[in-house]
């Protein structure tokens, strides 16, 4: 099961977005990456096509490893470590390791 799905928010923990929060777009499981929202924005050149008129650079998210990544509490409104619980025979939940609410 996966520790970050997408459209959680997430806080970087490492590298030059350290500290930021963002919500993840999409992940790819087995390359343990993730694209999310405004982070790791690196600068894409573009040139000049039929389609789009103006060319010249844009910035674009680039995948970031998920070992950077931790879900950020809505109790306690930090990045913090996921735990697991399941209640009876239900699905496995994820939980804040801290305070043990529940990520959906
Ligand atoms: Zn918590």
């Amino acid at each position: 099961m996966a520790r970050v799905r997408h459209g959680d928010t997430v806080m970087v923990l490492s590298g030059k977005d350290r500290g930021k929060t963002g919500k993840i777009l999409r992940v790819w499981p087995e390359r343990d990456r993730a694209l999310v929202e405004r982070i790791n924005l690196v600068k894409h050149f573009e040139r000049r096509g039929q389609q789009q008129q103006a060319g010249g650079v844009i910035e674009r998210e680039a995948a970031v490893p998920l070992a950077k990544l931790a879900p950020v509490c809505p109790r306690c409104r930090k990045p913090v470590r996921v735990g697991w619980a399941r209640a009876g025979d239900g699905p496995k939940q994820r939980q804040c390791h801290r305070c043990h609410e529940a990520i959906s």
